[in-house]
C-alpha cells in the first residue's frame, strides 16, 4: 500500500489557506480535479463539503481544536468503487486560530467485485454516509459491500446515526484530554480491522 497522506491549514474563519502532500494526487485519481490545490486555497473548507450535516460536524470538531487549542481524532472511510479505503483525520492546533487537518491512509483494501462508481445528485433519493460510506436501506444502514444489492448510481450525503455519535465521543475525547479508543469499524460487526 503506497503511504499516502494529504493535509490542509485552515484560518480562524475555516477558509483554506494551504493544502498539501498528496492531496492532488489523490484528488485527480478520485474524479477530484475541481479540488486540486490551485482551485481550493482561499476557499472556505465547508464549500467543498456536499451537505450540511457532514459539514456542520467538521466545523464543530475545527472550532473545538480552535477553542481549547488540543487536537482532536476521528477515524472515516473513503471508499472508491474498487477500495476501501480507512482514514484517520487528525485537527492539530496552530497559532493564530489556524488548524492543520491531516488525512492519514490507515488501510486500503481491493474489494473482488468493484462497486458501482456512485456519484453525488442533490435530488437521489439514497443517503450514503460521508464518513463511514453506509448506505441508508430499509429500516438501517449497510455497509455497502455488505448490502444484498448493487451501490446506488447516485446518492446524496449526510451523517448516519453511529457516525453523529462517533463525531460526539471525539470531541469528548478531545474536551477530556483522553484518546478516543472507538474506530471506524465498529458497528459493522467483524470483517472489517484496522491492519
Ligand atoms: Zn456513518
Amino acid at each position: 500500500m503506497k503511504f499516502e497522506q494529504s493535509f490542509c491549514v485552515v484560518d480562524a474563519d475555516l477558509r483554506l489557506l494551504w493544502v498539501g502532500g498528496d492531496w492532488d494526487d489523490f484528488a485527480l485519481r478520485n474524479g477530484g480535479a475541481a479540488c486540486v490545490a490551485n482551485a481550493v486555497l482561499s476557499t472556505p473548507l465547508t464549500a467543498h463539503i456536499h451537505d450540511p450535516a457532514t459539514a456542520d460536524a467538521v466545523v464543530a470538531m475545527v472550532r473545538l481544536v480552535q477553542e481549547l487549542q488540543r487536537p482532536l481524532k476521528f477515524d472515516y472511510r473513503c471508499d472508491s468503487p474498487g477500495e476501501i479505503r480507512r482514514f484517520r483525520m487528525t485537527i492539530q492546533p496552530m497559532r493564530d486560530g489556524r488548524a492543520l487537518m491531516v488525512h492519514d491512509l490507515r488501510d486500503a483494501e481491493q474489494v473482488a467485485v468493484p462497486m458501482v462508481a456512485w456519484r453525488f445528485a442533490a435530488q437521489a433519493t439514497v443517503n450514503k454516509c460521508s464518513m463511514c460510506c453506509a448506505i441508508e436501506h430499509g429500516t438501517g444502514w449497510h455497509d455497502p459491500m455488505r448490502l444484498d444489492l448493487p451501490h446506488p448510481e447516485e446518492v446524496t450525503f449526510t451523517l448516519c446515526p453511529g457516525c453523529r455519535a462517533r463525531v460526539a465521543r471525539s470531541m469528548q475525547a478531545t474536551r477530556s484530554g483522553t484518546e478516543d479508543p472507538e474506530t471506524i469499524n465498529q458497528g459493522f460487526g467483524a470483517g472489517f480491522s484496522f491492519s
